[in-house]
């Protein structure tokens, strides 16, 4: 049996499951969407990632045509009709089917889709070793000009950073927002820890506001580490202990170096690898079971 994907309202095949090229969500890279993960039959935080898709769309001014409750269930459906225990989840909201205008307006419903499918899971050694970054020569899009907060289709400034990592010869790339603050990778929220305490950059200097990251303040919380939203130089990271980044397909990974120089002790450090047992830990208990 082939993948099933959640299409307008049906389910099809994953070879069946096209869309207008006047969509624009192709041409314009119009919509929102959300990257969930599923542990066990259970669903980690779907109520978040929820809230999240929403308020992109609504930023946006695009309106969802089904409930909150109603785009969930067919989330936790579309698992079950492809009877997956871990699955990656892709939910998916575009303007819908226009003209080559821009005009929002022309636009029919709304398209939406749900593709769950198995997780592609990080190597091993990037958890055991922790991974090189190096930082974008890309900034971040600044908030006043397309918001990070939004997760929308547009990912173009965070796939060229993503080309700057390749170049560079890494596989992450950390982001500085047009001010040279330290923002995000280009899929993941990043943490430094200096003297037993949490620093992140606050959302708003253009950073999405990570699930992951959430879960680890929370977490962090409750073994007595405190946590600081902070603005936060480059020069910054040498000085830390420990850095570490978070996302929910990479969960939370250890960063060895940046642009080649060692942060801390060059290997994952104590509060990293406590923050990634406890995470193992939620994820395995927490969640909308299916
Ligand atoms: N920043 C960006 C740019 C992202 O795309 C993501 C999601 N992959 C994250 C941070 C991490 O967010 P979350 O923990 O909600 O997956």
């Amino acid at each position: 049996m082939g993948l099933k994907i959640f299409l307008n309202g049906k389910f099809v095949e994953k070879e069946e499951a096209v869309l207008s090229v006047f969509d624009h969500g192709l041409l314009y890279g119009d919509g929102v969407f959300e990257g969930i993960r599923s542990y066990n039959r259970k669903v980690f935080r779907l109520v978040e990632h929820m809230d999240r898709l929403y308020e992109s769309a609504s930023a946006i001014r695009l309106e969802i045509p089904v409930t909150k409750d109603a785009f969930a269930s067919k989330i936790l459906e579309t698992l079950k009709v492809n009877d997956l225990d871990n699955a990656y989840i892709r939910a998916v909201v575009t303007r819908g089917v226009g003209d080559l205008g821009l005009d929002p307006r022309k636009c029919g419903a709304p398209s939406i889709f749900i593709i769950t499918d198995k997780i592609a899971l990080y190597p091993e050694d990037f958890y055991k070793n922790g991974l090189p970054v190096i930082i974008a020569k890309t900034r971040r899009n600044h908030p006043i000009t397309l918001d990070p907060r939004i997760k929308s289709l547009n990912y173009l400034n965070n796939i060229l950073a993503r080309i700057d990592a390749i170049d560079g010869g890494t596989e992450e790339a950390l982001m500085l927002s047009l001010e040279g603050y330290i923002v995000e990778c280009s899929g993941d929220n990043i943490f430094l820890v200096k003297d037993g305490k949490l620093f992140t950059p606050p959302a708003d200097i253009g950073a999405l506001e990570g699930v992951t990251q959430d879960a680890v303040i929370q977490l962090a919380g409750k073994r007595g580490i405190e946590s600081e939203y902070k603005l936060m130089r480059p020069e910054e990271l040498f000085e830390a202990d420990e850095c570490f980044l978070t996302g929910t397909a990479a969960e939370i990974v250890p960063v060895s170096k940046v642009d080649g120089k060692p942060i801390g002790s060059g290997k994952p450090g104590d509060i990293t690898n406590q923050l990634r047992e406890d995470y193992r830990k939620l994820t395995q208990t927490e969640g909308i079971e299916y």
